[in-house]
């Protein structure tokens, strides 16, 4: 059955954006009656902290989220996702690329150069076999990038509406052999038969090369809904330093999770701040097309600080 998901990567406690952020993806699977998944998205290794696996679930739980069984956890599939780049490079489809960052970087600030900064300047897309042994010899790890014409994709989001952006050659495995999560997200979604990608919108402009990647690989793409994202007092993305913005720390302010549920629920316009509404109460009244579409700023005061 079509599914959908939250996938957190395991590097901390999930904070009242995160939190909210699962609340609507579920109610936009179970609003469907389809299944509803976890996936830890845990490549990489630098920032995975083995503690949060547990503490995440443990807090969606709290909450009153459920969901479907296996859990997924990225690193137990890096079998399926190197067959994949493996291939794309047997098919042409993906290239080594030695560049390193700073590389990079110069060549898209050269004034009057043809590359404008983000863009990758394509240095490595038609070295010659003789150049990428030579680079190889010098002892530089390449990294792979898929081989696209540079499309315009257009996509229309659920939430944030028609949408759009160019895709370059972006960069499918890293150059520690990670995969890299343009690749895997597609991947494990069409595994998954996701329906609807609902996830926060800083991820809005990753969604067009996430579509490339799914052309190329011959897969459906799914549909996407890019939540608004939610902002500490200042305006910026809420962050732990922003006070106290997690299940614990709201504990230790007196507040149980049911509480902190009603107060996201009134965010959404499915209760009022303070009405004991569970998720099944919530899912009852839950209408995507009524969803915000801006922003929610959380006051100084909220934050315990
Ligand atoms: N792992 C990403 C995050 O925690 C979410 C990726 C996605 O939902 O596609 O922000």
């Amino acid at each position: 059955m079509p599914s959908g998901r939250f996938a957190p990567s395991p590097t901390g406690d999930l904070h009242l954006g995160n939190l909210r952020t699962a609340m609507i993806a579920w109610l936009f699977a179970r609003s469907d009656g389809a299944d509803f998944g976890l996936r830890f998205e845990d490549l990489d290794s630098a920032t995975v902290r083995p503690e949060f696996y547990e503490s995440q679930a443990g807090d969606l739980a709290a909450l009153g989220l459920d969901w479907d069984e296996p859990i997924i956890r990225q690193s137990d599939r890096l079998p399926v996702y190197h067959a994949v780049v493996d291939q794309l490079l047997a098919d042409d489809a993906a290239y080594p690329c030695y560049c390193s960052r700073r590389e990079i970087r110069e060549a898209t600030q050269a004034p009057n150069g043809p590359w404008s900064p983000g863009r990758y300047p394509q240095t490595c897309r038609n070295l010659t076999l003789a150049q990428r042994s030579e680079r190889e010899r010098a002892g530089r790890p390449p990294a792979f990038r898929l081989r696209t014409d540079e499309p315009t994709i257009t996509f229309d989001d659920l939430l944030a509406g028609p949408s759009e952006g160019v895709v370059d050659d972006l960069v499918i495995q890293r150059n520690d052999g990670t995969p890299a999560y343009n690749l895997v997200v597609v991947i494990d979604d069409v595994a998954s038969d996701i329906e609807v990608v609902v996830r926060a919108d800083d991820l809005l402009s990753s969604t067009p090369r996430q579509i490339e990647v799914a052309r190329v690989l011959g897969l459906p793409p799914p549909r996407y809904a890019h939540v608004p994202l939610v902002l500490a007092p200042s305006g910026d993305r809420l962050a732990k330093r922003d006070g106290a913005v997690t299940l614990a720390d709201r504990a230790l302010l007196g507040e149980t999770p049911a509480q902190v549920r009603s107060y996201l629920g009134s965010t959404l316009g499915l209760c009022n701040a303070g009405e004991p509404a569970d998720m099944h109460q919530l899912l009852e009244r839950f209408d995507p097309a009524r969803l915000p579409r801006e922003p929610l700023t959380l006051a100084a005061q909220q934050l315990g600080s």
